[in-house]
């Protein structure tokens, strides 16, 4: 059983899922009390545990080996020391286990022009910018996020706009909130002595 919550923040490149997480690691650093959560980035673990057959130069992307990767992923979330608090920063929510995952924020930036924006200074080339806007507009990772875990108002998957430069520490505080009640419901029972109930 983890003592914190495990959470997915998704959503399409460019977003902000990074720098939220990153805003969220910091603000959860300096709570007090402070809240031990720890940054999972799958574009690391895809390059440094070459879970990928290569650069497509046509995409502009790694081709990633699912099952690899996901094998990778166990080995962190579920094998590891089961503890939980991983904030796990990928664009998707596929192939991740439901019972892995406490909640699934998911980014959204549907002012499309800001979002072009933002993946044309990454140099991304035209038709990938389009793909990307398309599957923005289309509510792509959403709709995956709700078939694994339920629809919004069941609480496990949240959608927070990333559009405005404030929305960054909204959201980070928001889900750090989130957490907060998560170990309220969930976490150690403690008395006051440490022993628990
Ligand atoms: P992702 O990890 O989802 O691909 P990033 O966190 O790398 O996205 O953000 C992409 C770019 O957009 C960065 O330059 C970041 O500073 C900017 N950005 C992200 N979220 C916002 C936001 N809510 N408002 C303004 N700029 C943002
Ligand atoms: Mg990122």
């Amino acid at each position: 059983m983890r003592s914190l919550p495990n959470i997915i923040v998704a959503g399409t490149p460019g977003v902000g899922k990074t720098t939220t997480c990153a805003q969220l690691l910091s603000l959860a650093a300096q709570a007090s009390p402070r809240v031990e959560l720890r940054h999972l980035s799958i574009n690391e673990i895809v390059k440094e545990r070459e879970c990928h057959s290569g650069y497509d130069e046509e995409l502009q992307t790694l081709m990633v080996d699912d099952d690899k990767l996901m094998d990778e992923v166990e080995k962190e979330i579920a094998d590891g020391d089961g503890a939980g608090g991983w904030i796990i920063d990928w664009h998707s929510t596929a192939g991740f286990a439901v019972r892995w995952v406490d909640l699934v924020v998911v980014l959204r930036c549907d002012e499309t022009s800001v979002l072009y924006d933002r993946l044309s200074s990454r140099g991304y080339k035209d038709e990938k910018i389009q793909e990307n806007m398309d599957a923005e507009i289309f509510g792509v990772v959403s709709e995956e996020a709700r078939d694994g875990w339920g629809e919004p108002e069941d609480g496990r998957v949240v959608e927070l706009k990333s559009v405005e430069p404030d929305d960054i520490e909204e959201n980070a505080e928001r889900i750090l909130q989130w957490v907060r009640n998560w170990i309220q419901d969930h976490g150690p029972k403690t008395n006051g002595n440490g022993n628990g109930d």
